[in-house]
């Protein structure tokens, strides 16, 4: 089967991986480079941890996520996976960590006492207990994205075509229209485009879809207290009332911190720069959390732009035709889940029947005929 792919993120990256593995042919068309900087899958970090309170399906699938993980940096002969574990937060980490114990995860509780003697540069709030799991880690997102398009361009069975914008996909043809007003056909299409695939649906399957954007701070740490952060794992919350977390400066990369306060939605998708209130308030936020943090730290600021499904607030799958797919990923997970997501899709879009994986929208997608702009221009140049 040949495969079109709206999008090079690390969902369509990761699916055209499968397929091509399984024996199929993929076409990956992308509006920018492939990778591409300005992509939410393009940063220096995201996390991987199993623990999502009180819902042992997803944290049982982060698990496997874990593991999905591993295996695919032996696929690529690479490495990408800091397996520094993570440490969260929270009210009743005992609980957290018998769900991870029974998800097979490895999890131990540190109180507070033990946080502060062992953690006293990360900024816990005073008083608090945190679960930490050790199968847990950051994942280098962008050597993730260089490593799997660096396999597919040099794939007999994979064409990357960069800075080719898709405006249309007919879904009754399994075709994708692009900017440039050549065709792209294929017996099956994903659109992965991230925030953008609003801009590919027709309303009534965008209008479920909502826009949110969150700032990021880079930092670089006093050489005092470089080891130290080095051996930190991911802090997924520091038990603060705004939601503020971290990710350690592993392999070469800068300290990241932000916080559910830095996340809003917005209408459009505007540039990466950091309106200066949005830079202020993490600044002000971690300077109460931190101890000696100073805005001299600062490398380098980010905004990042991630949709979520209005009912859920979690990803959306949608099938707009027979083997026509749109995933639009959300904040949070959808990074660490790409594995387990690629191999639903994958199966999905060559027929190979629905991989369960224990992720609700993979499990049960929206079936919604007509999702797509209609398209019925004549149609140029099909390749
Ligand atoms: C601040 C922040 C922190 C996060 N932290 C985590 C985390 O710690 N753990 C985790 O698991 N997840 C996390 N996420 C979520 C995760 O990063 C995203 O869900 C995931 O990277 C989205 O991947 P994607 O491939 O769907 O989209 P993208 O990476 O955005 O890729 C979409 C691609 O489609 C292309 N495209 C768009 N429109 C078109 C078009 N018309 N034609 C052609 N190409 C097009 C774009 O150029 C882009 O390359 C976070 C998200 C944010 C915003």
């Amino acid at each position: 089967m040949r495969v079109v792919f709206a999008g090079g993120g690390v969902i369509a990256l990761l699916t055209a991986l499968e397929c091509v593995s399984a024996g199929h042919e993929v076409v990956i068309a992308d509006q920018a480079d492939i990778p591409f900087s300005g992509a939410t899958s393009f940063d220096r970090h995201r996390v991987l941890r199993a623990l999502h309170t009180g819902d042992p399906a997803t944290t049982a699938a982060a698990v496997g996520a874990h593991h999905a993980w591993i295996e695919l940096e032996n696929r690529l002969s690479t490495s990408f996976y800091e397996q520094v574990g993570a440490l969260t937060a929270l009210p009743a980490p005992e609980a957290a960590r018998d769900l991870l114990t029974a998800a097979g995860s490895k999890a131990e509780v540190l109180g507070a006492d033990e946080l502060a003697v062992e953690f006293p540069h990360a900024g816990f709030v005073s008083g608090t207990d945190a679960v930490f799991e050790s199968q847990a880690g950051v994942l280098l997102a962008d050597r993730v994205l260089t490593a799997c398009a660096t396999r597919l361009r040099w794939h007999a069975n994979a064409e990357l075509h960069p800075h080719r914008k898709v405006t249309g996909i007919d879904a009754d043809r399994a075709e994708v229209r692009l900017a440039d007003g050549e065709t792209l056909r294929g017996d099956a299409v994903l659109v992965a485009a991230g925030p953008w695939s609003r801009e590919l649906l027709a309303p009534a399957l965008s209008r479920e879809l909502v826009l949110h954007r969150q700032t990021m701070l880079y930092c670089d740490v006093p050489p005092t207290d470089a080891a130290a952060w080095a051996a930190t794992p991911a802090i997924t919350s520091l038990g603060s009332d705004g939601g503020a977390w971290l990710v350690p400066p592993v392999a070469g990369t800068p300290l990241k911190l932000s916080a559910a306060s830095a996340c809003r939605v917005v209408d459009e998708i505007g540039g990466a720069t950091v309106p200066s209130w949005w830079r202020e308030h993490l600044i002000d936020t971690f300077a109460t959390l931190i101890p000696g943090f100073r805005r001299d730290w600062l490398v380098d600021t980010r905004d990042c732009h991630y949709l979520a499904r209005r009912s859920t607030l979690g990803p959306m799958l949608a099938v707009l035709g027979d083997r026509v797919l749109t995933y639009a990923a959300c904040g949070g997970s959808s990074f660490k889940f790409a594995p387990l997501i690629a191999r639903s899709l994958a199966a999905r879009l060559t027929g190979a029947g629905p991989v369960p994986t224990g992720l609700e929208p993979l499990d049960r997608p929206l079936v919604r005929a007509g999702g797509v702009h209609p398209i019925r221009p004549a149609l140029r140049g099909v390749s």
